[in-house]
């Protein structure tokens, strides 16, 4: 079987804009594959061989292939003459170039509705292709009109690659926006010098958790830490050598603490600890642990070989109890942060302990 009829017969089950596509590329194919010239009268022959509707294109081109081993512009001429000027041809091509229109209207419809502009163009000129279409009395005007339409494919074609490169650029430059708005909101949230939450964090965090605990019922603990004689580090080390304790302390706490856990700066070298889930004896025995790591923690002093150590802290605990405001329970944890301080510093005070 003739390989061009072996296109035509594979080609029959496609139907509108597709089957137009096809029948398209197949007419291209053959203009290639027999290096006839490619123009609209040629592309008209072709396009009416691979869509089969008139069974004497068929014949005519096959027999001069046979003879020629391709069409001749003799052949292409008279064929065209004598075959594609006639109706059937005609009214066949108008009318899958009229599914076309009416498909391609609706992508560009479709488009439009995702957003996007630029296709008004492309809408336009098939308008143009659709009004022509009723004028199309010659099968060459016909045959310069599916030319113009295949250009016209192929440029929305490739505007519809520019067009999605252009929204998948735009969505790229949304995420990092979105990436660099997070990064700026998280930063809000942190203390700039130990890296932990800072105070704002801390009071919606304490206050989210407090009605977590109030609706569930769940455990939920806070404890205030205080760093003990912190004044006298800075008078003996210097500012520079307090804020690396005070970084150490907050080390210390990010290390032992896990899950939902949340360690805040409070505010100069008083640190809040929010631990949600957790039963005082836990929360106690946690406490007790960090006291101890950060006490045997040693600081390089800068610019020296040297490195102080026994920096102590000071720990008060709470455990919410139903009806406790964020308030109420800062108050508790300082109360006994209070006490912890007066029996001596360099321990964890709470209700019971
Ligand atoms: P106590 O054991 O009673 O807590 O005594 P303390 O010396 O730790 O407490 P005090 O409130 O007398 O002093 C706290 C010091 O912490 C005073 C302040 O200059 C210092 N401080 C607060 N914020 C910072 C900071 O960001 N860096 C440094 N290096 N020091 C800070
Ligand atoms: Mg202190
Ligand atoms: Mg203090």
């Amino acid at each position: 079987m003739d390989a061009a009829v072996a296109m035509r017969k594979e080609a029959a089950p496609a139907s509108g804009l597709k089957q137009v596509f096809q029948n398209a590329q197949r007419a291209f194919d053959l203009i290639k594959k027999h290096r006839t010239p490619p123009d609209p009268k040629t592309y008209a022959i072709w396009y009416a061989y691979v869509e089969a509707a008139d069974p004497r294109v068929i014949e005519r081109v096959d027999s001069a292939i046979a003879e020629h081993g391709t069409l001749t512009p003799f052949d292409i001429s008279s064929i065209f003459r004598e075959l594609l000027t006639e109706e059937p041809a005609v009214v066949s091509a108008r009318h899958s170039i009229g599914m076309a229109i009416e498909k391609e209207i609706d992508e560009v419809m479709k488009i439009i509705q995702q957003g996007v502009q630029n296709s008004d163009e492309f809408g336009a000129s098939l308008d143009k292709a659709n009004s022509a279409l009723p004028g199309a009395a010659s099968a060459e005007h016909l045959a310069s009109l599916v030319s113009t339409l295949m250009e016209d494919n192929h440029r929305m074609a490739r505007t519809a690659r520019e067009l999605n490169q252009g929204l998948t650029d735009s969505q790229n430059q949304i995420a990092k926006l979105n990436q660099e708005l997070e990064e700026v909101q998280t930063q809000c949230r942190r203390d700039p010098l130990t890296s932990v939450a800072n105070r704002r964090a801390f009071d919606e965090r304490l206050e989210r958790e407090i009605r977590a605990a109030a609706e569930t019922g769940e455990n939920l603990c806070l404890a205030m830490a205080d760093i003990d004689h912190f004044k006298s580090v800075n008078d003996t080390y210097g500012h520079q050598v307090g804020d690396a304790v005070l970084q150490q302390f907050a080390s210390v706490v990010t290390q032992n603490i896990k899950g939902q856990d949340m360690v805040a700066r409070y505010g100069g070298e008083e640190f809040a600890i929010i631990l949600p889930e957790t039963d005082l004896f836990s929360a106690y025995n946690l406490l007790v642990k960090i006291k101890y790591t950060f006490k045997n923690t040693e600081t390089p002093v800068e610019g020296t070989l040297k490195s102080i150590k026994d920096v102590t802290a000071s720990f008060g605990l709470v455990r919410f109890e139903p009806g406790m405001t964020p308030r109420d329970m800062i108050e508790r944890a300082d109360h006994y942060l209070y006490e912890a301080k007066n029996s001596g510093r360099d321990r964890v005070k709470a209700k019971g302990f």
